[in-house]
């Protein structure tokens, strides 16, 4: 069922209905509950104001490797500004912690931004209850990358779902794709995660330019200290922005995942 009889809202994933059953595995859709929240991003074109990409969702977790395929934070940083856009939690998992000596750097900087950073390893265990328990009696979507052990972790804390995991390609470094559709998967714990289809529905576009470093936490926090209030950030004098990432108070990796975002939102704001 996609439409409602109304022809109104589509559903989305994390949706909560009510169905009239008309026959021993069919039904028809009566009424939608009305969605509490959802993770959304803004969607370009007229009569598009905004792509719903799942309902009633409590947090969304960036899932990222620390090795094969190795930590992107540009990723991460795009994930986030979905969130944020959204008015959800974010929660970062880097996974495959047994692969380094070391947790990829950068990963402070998340923390100090108020977002919790949980290493993991389906393979050890390690921070395996700590995710547990971030997990659960709430609806999460999960992001990521293919190959990062999203169904390894998920097959880890909860064997009852029995995953399909996929060896990753040795040439591209990447997993095959083994999960096509926004997937609702309930957890015996209580909650459920919503396992995204890729990570292709994080683009960021149909947002107005200046409004794009609301989205980062740690350039919002500076940018009411810019010269001009529509400042981009990029070479205009006096940008409270960039005289932070020169003196390191923003981390040059996060200011990077901005000016990509911000191109994206003005190349597609030109194209239309
Ligand atoms: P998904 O595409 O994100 O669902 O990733 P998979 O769960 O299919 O895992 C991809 C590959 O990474 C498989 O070969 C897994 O065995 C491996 N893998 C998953 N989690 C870990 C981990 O924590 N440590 C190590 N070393 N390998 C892992
Ligand atoms: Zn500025």
């Amino acid at each position: 069922v996609d439409l409602l009889p109304d022809g109104g809202t589509v559903l989305e994933p994390g949706d909560r209905v009510r169905v009239r059953r008309t026959g021993p595995d069919r039904g028809t859709v009566e009424e939608v509950e009305p969605r509490r929240s959802t993770l959304s991003r803004p969607a370009i074109g007229r009569g598009r104001v905004e792509h719903v990409m799942a309902a009633n969702v409590d947090q969304v977790a960036v899932v990222t490797a620390a090795e094969d395929p190795e930590f992107t934070p540009g990723l991460v940083d795009r994930v986030l500004a979905v969130v944020e856009y959204s008015h959800l939690e974010g929660l970062l998992v880097v996974n495959k912690i047994d692969l380094v000596p070391h947790p990829p750097a950068g990963l402070e900087a998340y923390r100090a931004l108020g977002y919790p950073v949980l290493l993991t390893s389906a393979v050890t265990g390690a921070g395996l209850d700590a995710l547990r328990a971030r997990l659960a009696g709430r609806v999460t979507v999960v992001a990521g990358h293919s190959g990062v052990g999203k169904s390894s972790l998920l097959n880890a804390l909860d064997p009852a779902l029995d995953r399909a995991v996929r060896d990753v390609n040795a040439f591209t470094g990447r997993g095959t794709h083994t999960t096509t559709a926004a997937e609702w998967i309930p957890l015996t714990a209580g909650g459920a995660v919503i396992d995204t289809a890729g990570v292709r529905e994080f683009g960021l576009w149909g947002i107005p330019a200046r409004d794009v470093s609301w989205l980062f936490r740690d350039l919002a926090r500076v940018a009411p200290g810019c010269r001009y209030p529509d400042c981009r950030h990029r070479t205009e004098p006096g940008c409270a922005v960039r005289d932070a990432v020169g003196r390191g108070a923003i981390a040059a990796s996060r200011y990077e995942s901005y000016l990509r975002i911000l191109e994206d939102v003005e190349e597609r704001a030109t194209d239309s």
